[in-house]
């Protein structure tokens, strides 16, 4: 039995997860923890090496070889730390964006990733945010949402994120993008993203970050008067 629960959050990409996530755990005072960032930093890793993306064998040995830790900052978000080195920044690029759905896909790089994720979450008291949260890593949690948005309104959040670091993208083309990442993401074999049967939906097109927040506070404190 473990002492707090865990909260699961999946969803597509640029659906408000991570902000969600984030200020969730600041409120229930758990940790946070971004699995996306992990798939970011062993891509990172990848297109440093020159490893060819096809090669599933090579990005597992990769993904087995690295060290990736995510440290809290003082604003409530993750450091990235790449075999030591401060990555947070440089997992954010375009680059990595579009070819993190791709690595991703490796069977051995999700074992990997997925036992790192476990060993962070053991002793509850986690917001843990992803693709495959609640059907793979986690799937014991007592609470799991799956956040969707429109990809409309998800290009129009990701072109926001990005427009604040001086990275201008026209709206076509990240709709285009997410699109890809979601073919992509929810049609691979291994762990595809996809909603778990006793997940609840939240639909946060016209919603702001802090009603989504209350809705899944709501259902996290619930959880804990029952246990
Ligand atoms: O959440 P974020 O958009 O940063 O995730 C980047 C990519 O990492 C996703 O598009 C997906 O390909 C992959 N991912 C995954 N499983 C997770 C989290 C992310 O496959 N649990």
């Amino acid at each position: 039995m473990i002492a707090k629960p865990y909260v699961a959050i999946d969803g597509p990409a640029g659906a408000g997860k991570s902000t969600v996530a984030r200020t969730l755990a600041k409120k229930l005072g758990f940790i946070y923890i971004d699995t996306g960032a992990m798939y970011r930093a062993v891509t990172l890793m990848a297109l440093r090496e020159g490893i060819d993306l096809q090669d599933q064998d090579a990005l597992s040995q990769l993904a087995r070889a690295v060290s990736i830790e995510l440290l809290p900052d003082q604003n409530g978000g993750l450091r990235v730390l790449l075999n030591g080195d401060d990555v947070s920044e440089d997992i954010r690029s375009q680059q990595v964006s579009q070819n993190v759905s791709l690595v991703a896909m490796a069977p051995g790089v999700r074992k990997r990733l997925v036992e790192l994720q476990r060993a962070m979450a053991a002793r509850g008291g986690v917001v843990m945010e992803g693709r495959d949260i609640g059907t793979v890593v986690l799937p014991e949690a007592p609470v799991k949402i799956f956040l969707t948005a429109s990809y409309q309104e998800r290009a129009r959040r990701r072109r926001e994120e990005l427009a604040v670091k001086g990275d201008i993208i026209a709206q076509e083309q990240m709709e285009k993008e997410i699109m890809i990442r979601d073919q992509l993401d929810s049609t691979r074999a291994a762990d595809p993203l996809t909603q778990a049967a006793d997940a609840v939906p939240i639909d946060s097109t016209s919603f702001s970050v802090n009603e989504v927040v209350d809705l899944i506070m709501a259902r996290v404190t619930a959880e804990e008067e029952r246990s």
